[in-house]
């Protein structure tokens, strides 16, 4: 076992400067936000009002402006915007990929950066959003693990995103117009961007209950879906205190092999990581998990590893997301082809369980699974060379 491998929550934060001016309301709880506008003089029996009110300005209009917050008095509003504001991440690029897909690149409170992508399908659209810049779990295949800096995001930046996405998409409903709309553009949401959810877990509980409130975006819990490499501690939390769909980055069917895919296993290692996940439907109420597991090529790919994958998740209602491995600059590994792909979700299928194989999105913008960041650093480089040829 390498014990160089950081496996610990520990991030490395550069300092943040403290708020000072306006206070944030994105990302503020109920009872946060309550706080906050009590603490500015509004009287306690109008608070629970109030909060519900700004919420729908918020978070189903979008609403940036408190003047433009009609349903409340003109000396309220300038109250609010007196002490308050409405901040988002700020967009430092946007690229379209040729099949539609969308991959931000935004900016937060340190100057720090991180990537969403919207990936849109027939009939709904899925935001993917980060967690954290960068990530301390290193697993071996992903890029984003090879990023050095990391700080958690805050809920308003984790619930930022899914604004920003929206606010590009133009999907703020028209007057008259249900804010909970099957046929929205932005229908589903994972925590698949960067970054491990489970080290950042109140700011992700946060950001999703704002998600899932009828007051706030209003997507309902099942559309939500976090993806784990298997915090095997904050598993039961998740289920009780956010209850959404719970994806894991599994990958591997021996302790050997997720060993070396995914060093958390050295810390909770397969056995450990089932026993939770088998108690996660019963406490989430949610109907199954899903496996993702990233094809490498002779690494995790036989037909020996899918029979040992439907042993293992025996009893475990799941559905296995074959995920063809996205290359990025110096990865290790190489992807599994696609009959071996075939062979392997064939199996899995033939044992009982859905075994979609994904098809990469936006792989010519780098705005696949695990290779975000990636375009980012490749960009830092190039104007770090521009630099030194200019003399600089
Ligand atoms: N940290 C969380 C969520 C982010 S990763 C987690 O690990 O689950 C989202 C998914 O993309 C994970 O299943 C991850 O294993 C997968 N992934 C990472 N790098 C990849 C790559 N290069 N190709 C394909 N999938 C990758
Ligand atoms: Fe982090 Fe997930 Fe990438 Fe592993 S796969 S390094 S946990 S983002």
């Amino acid at each position: 076992m390498q014990s160089n491998v950081p496996i610990t929550q520990d991030v490395l934060t550069i300092p943040r400067k403290p708020a000072d001016g306006p206070v944030n309301l994105v990302g503020l709880t109920r009872d946060g936000l309550r706080d906050v506008l009590v603490a500015n003089g509004t009287p306690e029996r109008q608070a629970k009002m109030r909060v519900g009110q700004i919420w729908q300005w918020i978070y189903q209009k979008g609403v940036r402006d408190f003047d433009a917050m009609t349903n409340l008095s003109k000396a309220y509003r300038a109250t609010l915007a007196e002490s308050f504001a409405v901040v988002l991440p700020e967009i430092v690029s946007r690229q379209v990929s040729a099949d539609g897909t969308r991959k931000y690149l935004l900016r937060i409170a340190g100057g720090h950066e991180v990537e969403t992508v919207y990936i849109p399908e027939e009939g709904r659209g899925t935001l993917c959003i980060s967690s954290q810049v960068g990530c301390t779990l290193t697993c071996s295949f992903c890029h984003t693990g090879t990023q050095k800096l990391v700080r958690n995001l805050t809920a308003a930046e984790i619930v930022g995103q899914i604004m920003v996405a929206r606010d590009d998409l133009g999907e703020w409903p028209k007057p008259g117009r249900q804010a909970k709309d099957e046929t929205r553009l932005l229908s589903n949401i994972v925590l698949m961007g960067m970054g491990e959810p489970l080290y950042n877990f109140e700011a992700v509980r946060d950001a999703m209950k704002i998600a899932m409130d009828g007051e706030g975006i209003s997507l309902s819990r099942r559309r939500i879906t976090l993806s784990t490499s298997g915090v095997v501690p904050e598993i039961a939390r998740c289920a009780e205190e956010i209850g959404c769909m719970l994806a894991v980055s599994f990958h591997a069917t021996t302790d050997e092999v997720r060993d070396r895919l995914v060093p958390i296993n050295r810390r909770w290692n397969i056995e450990t990581l089932l026993d939770a996940l088998r108690s996660y439907p019963r406490l989430s109420n949610s109907e199954r998990i899903t496996f993702e597991y990233v094809m490498l090529k002779g690494v995790n790919d036989s037909d020996d590893d899918a029979r040992r994958l439907v042993r293992l998740i025996r009893g475990i209602p799941a559905k296995i997301n074959l995920i063809p491995f996205n290359e990025w600059p110096g990865a290790p590994y190489e992807r599994s082809d696609r009959e071996r792909i075939e062979a392997f979700a064939d199996i899995v299928h033939k044992a009982g369980y859905a075994s979609p194989i994904r098809t990469p999105r936006g792989e010519d913008i780098m705005a696949a699974c695990g290779q975000l960041k990636s375009e980012t650093e490749r960009a830092r480089k190039t104007r770090a060379q521009i630099a030194a040829e200019a003399g600089l």
